[in-house]
């Protein structure tokens, strides 16, 4: 798996003893390289993602959208994915759309459950 680097701003300024990398006499603090991240997949702390976030999250907002008024919970956009725990004969689980909203369930296959295009909600860009 191929290695990458944190992309915190000042990863390689916390000066931890796994960040000094390099030959004997040429060792230098430098950005962590790892296979996946925890933090966003990206970075490998929080403090390097707040970094970040704190250097490119206002253009990062602008780019994608800043939101200007307040997002709406209505029925067309309410319905999440959850489960009964073990609840059936068999000790499987029940899975199921639930409306936030109208508290209405719709019974939903593990198949469908784990498929992240399959959704109820109306897109509302
Ligand atoms: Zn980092």
């Amino acid at each position: 798996m191929a290695l990458k680097y944190c992309q915190g701003t000042a990863c390689h300024t916390y000066t931890t003893k796994d960040r000094l990398r390099g030959t004997k006499d040429n060792k230098t603090f430098q950005t962590r390289r790892r296979s996946s991240f925890y933090y966003g997949g990206n970075f490998c702390s929080l403090n390097c993602q707040n970094d970040w976030f704190s250097d490119f999250g206002n253009k990062a907002i602008d780019h994608f959208g800043r939101l200007t008024e307040p997002k709406h919970l209505t029925e067309d956009n309410a319905w999440v994915k959850d489960y009964d725990w073990r609840v059936t004969a068999d000790d499987s689980h029940r899975y199921f759309f639930v409306n936030k909203v109208t508290r209405e369930r719709r019974p939903l296959t593990e198949e469908q459950y784990h498929d992240n295009n399959y959704n109820l909600n109306e897109r509302i860009t």
